[in-house]
């Protein structure tokens, strides 16, 4: 009896996922070919990708189709990240979200422009009440663009759950034809253990991949001891184009038996920041190519990994053979094996553990604070996964903050003591990280008495600089004191050198204009649809801050005639 419950339990779990799930309620959000360049879970910068990229043709503007009714519960406007978001609640609980927009529709864009006009801002997030802004299935909701942090027109689109957890849109029976197996770029090994070893190294090794005729992978034959763990590097591609896309499956099994398996179907916004504790992030600062890790470490609490047994490691006894295999499955369901044969044989150790015991040592649980003449450092408990030697050195007012190849999960504090600069000059100073050229890149930086101090969450080179240059600003589609009457935008330029740009405001005849930033390309625009300026002569007045305060305005006159 007890047997079967455990039986029943399994089954019913197993169907769970895609059988509860309401599979014709949700249309499609565009009426062209649904071709992704982006899927649910893939591997992205510090995050999982927690949607579908739908592409558009390299074009801005496509009409975007309410899937279901519902109604609007969140508008975001954002110069970074998700640009011109929509949010949308249904009456089953669900939620659908459009990220990148390139402008909102009727309705919703009335609402959003009188709210950027009233608040004085194109920045704003608003949560209108459930009777203002209903919409029913098949209305247009806005219009597809390429707005925020985005690196080429699409539709980012979601579903998400009551509890606000991002869901794999595919499990609603949305299709996209696929018939190609996942790629496979890279196998690894990883020795876990102090006395651990694969082909006698005690450091990760990349396993060489024979391609077999029916398709699967036979890696090279390994000689192992101890713990043992294995990462791949894969990708899916689908039918109508070949973007590298996240796969939907990834199962390992020893000798058989199950071990670990990963399934992107579901995760909630506080986990996804995990992604760098599940791959393996040093080799991904090195290659480019992100391993994902079939096995679960200490400090991750990752809900997409499922089913695992001893954590996903084997371990490999003297005299004894076996078989690891990894079977790697789009949504669809396309599969590629890849099995590992395992020899378990002591074998000398050629390649020793990297330790590097002459830098400070961190105990990962418990919080520390390191102070190198002018900076301080603070890592509170559970910044880093795991105990780390960091190197940290002073150079000036440069500071080695180890290297960008160990992850942190929690921000981490760094003070700069700038006692030897006048007052005046400390309110120039700002924190900036060093890009791979060498430029320093903003980081917030607050400011008490002769005490800097800035929240990182990368490793890297900091600086003490200081940004005495004010921003520039250029007209871009007009001339002072020409008439303008056929322009259907005003464009200005605003640059920043070293801090950048903070804020900026513009007004015609002294009332507010709305412009939106596009910081791809330094450009205000301001529609003259909006219907501030007058008939004849119209003054504009255009002021613009960066972030530490240097400030620069522009004002120019242009005529026009009013349509
Ligand atoms: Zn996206």
């Amino acid at each position: 009896m007890k047997n079967l419950c455990l039986i029943l339990l399994i089954v019913s779990s197993l169907s769970y996922g895609q059988s509860n799930l309401p599979q014709d309620y949700f249309a499609n959000p565009l009426e062209i070919p649904m071709i992704l360049s982006g899927s649910f879970g893939e591997l992205r910068n510090n995050h999982f990708h927690s949607g579908l990229d739908i592409k558009t043709q390299q074009k801005e503007g496509f009409p975007i189709y309410a899937p279901a009714d519902g109604f609007v519960n969140r508008i975001k406007v954002a110069h970074y990240g998700y640009g011109k978001a929509l949010y949308i609640k249904h009456p089953n609980g669900y939620r659908t979200v459009y990220a990148h927009l390139q402008k909102y529709a009727g309705a919703i864009q009335d609402f959003v422009k009188l709210k950027q006009y009233q608040n004085e801002t194109f920045e704003i997030e608003l949560f209108p009440e459930p009777e203002q802004l209903a919409v029913k299935k098949g209305d247009i909701i806005g219009y597809t663009g390429n707005s925020g942090s985005s690196g080429g027109p699409h539709l980012h689109f979601e579903i998400r759950d009551a509890s606000s957890r991002p869901m794999n849109p595919m499990l609603f029976g949305v299709e996209i034809p696929d018939t190609k197996k996942p790629l496979v770029n890279t196998l690894m090994a990883y020795p876990i253990d102090e006395f651990s070893h694969v082909n006698g190294s005690q450091n990760p090794v990349k396993l060489r991949l024979i391609l077999q005729k029916d398709g699967s992978y036979k890696a090279e034959k390994i000689s192992a001891l101890g713990r043992i763990g294995f990462g791949v590097s894969t990708h899916d591609q689908q039918d109508g184009a070949s973007n590298k896309n996240g796969v939907y499956q990834i199962k390992t099994s020893f000798n058989g038996d199950e071990r670990f398996n990963i399934l992107f179907e579901k995760f909630s916004f506080d986990e996804t920041r995990y992604l760098n504790r599940f791959i393996d992030y040093g080799y991904f600062k090195n290659n480019k190519s992100r391993i994902q890790k079939l096995f679960r470490q200490t400090n991750n609490p990752l809900s997409i990994i499922k089913n695992e047994v001893d954590n996903g490691y084997v371990f490999a006894d003297d005299g004894y053979t076996a078989n690891f295999t990894i079977d790697i499955t789009d949504f669809q369901g396309n599969i590629v094996q890849i099995s590992v044969p395992i020899d378990g044989e002591e074998v000398e150790i050629s390649e020793p553990r990297v330790e590097e015991p002459t830098l400070d040592y961190i105990y990962s649980d418990q919080g520390t604070s390191i102070s190198k003449e002018k900076f301080g450092i603070y890592i509170p408990s559970n910044s880093l996964y795991e105990n780390t030697y960091l190197d940290i050195q002073v150079n000036g007012d440069t500071l080695k903050f180890h290297e960008d190849n160990i992850p942190i999960h929690k921000n981490i504090t760094l003070t700069v003591d700038a006692s030897n600069y006048s007052r005046a000059d400390i309110s120039k100073l700002f924190i900036g990280r060093l890009n791979y050229k060498g430029e320093p890149y903003f980081n917030n930086t607050s400011k008490k008495g002769n005490k800097l101090s800035a929240r990182v969450r990368t490793f890297g080179s900091y600086i003490l600089v200081a940004d005495t240059i004010p921003p520039t600003i250029t007209a871009v589609n007009f001339d002072d004191g020409k008439w303008i009457s056929k322009n259907s935008t005003l464009k200005m330029k605003i640059e920043d050198d070293m801090s950048g740009i903070s804020s900026y405001r513009a007004t015609v005849n002294g009332n507010y204009i709305l412009t939106e930033y596009n910081y791809k390309t330094d450009v205000l625009t301001y529609d003259f649809d909006d219907k501030v300026t007058i008939d004849g002569e119209n003054n504009l007045k255009l002021n613009v801050i960066d972030n530490v305060g240097n400030s620069t305005t522009f004002e120019a006159t242009f005529f026009r005639k009013q349509s």
